[in-house]
């Protein structure tokens, strides 16, 4: 390169992997979904590299599987991203706000729900940020989406996605709805 803008290379950081999770079980939740994953691919930072197809599961509550609460919608994506995992999850944050989630119970019934399932491998037990999501491993509709867009998807500390979502109890169905 010869003449213009010198970059400053202490001011770049490389582009690493992650996978998010994302699910919605009010209103319009494939629109929901669909205008999210967008929002997310136009923060400066983040690139979404893939997304699977929409797969529809039961509302989980602490207590168990709730049939009488709407169904999910869920989906996960594979992404690049220049933030550090305490800013993708303020993007990721942001973005659940635009989209009018309410947070009333846990694990409440809400527009849209964004979890930062894996960055770049890392561990974390910061207070606001737990890596790898400590409850994807068990989670279905986490692991049966991620399977679909990387069949050789590892989850740091519990093994071979493959191997996870084979085990996993929750009913996960492909929605027809909506192929990504
Ligand atoms: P869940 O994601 O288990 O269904 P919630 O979405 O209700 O539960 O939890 C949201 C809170 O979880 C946020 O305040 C956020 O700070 C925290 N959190 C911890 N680790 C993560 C993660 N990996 N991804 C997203 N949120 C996380
Ligand atoms: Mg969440």
């Amino acid at each position: 390169m010869s003449g213009g803008v010198r970059p400053k290379p202490q001011r770049l950081r490389p582009a690493v992997p992650g996978v998010l999770a994302f699910g919605a079980n009010l209103g319009e939740r494939e629109a929901t979904l669909r205008a999210a994953l967008a929002a997310l691919d136009s923060v400066p930072g983040i690139r979404i590299d893939a997304i699977s197809p929409f797969y529809e599961t039961p509302a989980l509550k602490p207590a168990g599987v709730d049939h009488e609460a709407p169904a999910y919608l869920n989906a996960v994506a594979r992404i690049h991203t220049t933030l550090d995992p305490l800013s993708l999850l303020d993007a990721v944050n942001a973005v659940e706000d635009e989209f009018g989630r309410v947070r009333e119970e846990r694990w409440g019934d809400r527009t849209i729900d964004i979890d930062i399932v894996d960055y770049d491998g890392r561990t974390s037990s910061d207070d606001r940020l737990t890596l790898p999501h400590p409850r994807a491993a068990e989670r279905g509709f986490v692991m049966v989406p991620w399977l679909a867009v990387d069949p050789d998807a590892v989850l740091t500390g519990h093994g071979r996605v493959a191997d996870l979502a084979a085990r996993v109890t929750d009913t996960v169905t492909l929605y027809s709805g909506g192929a990504a």
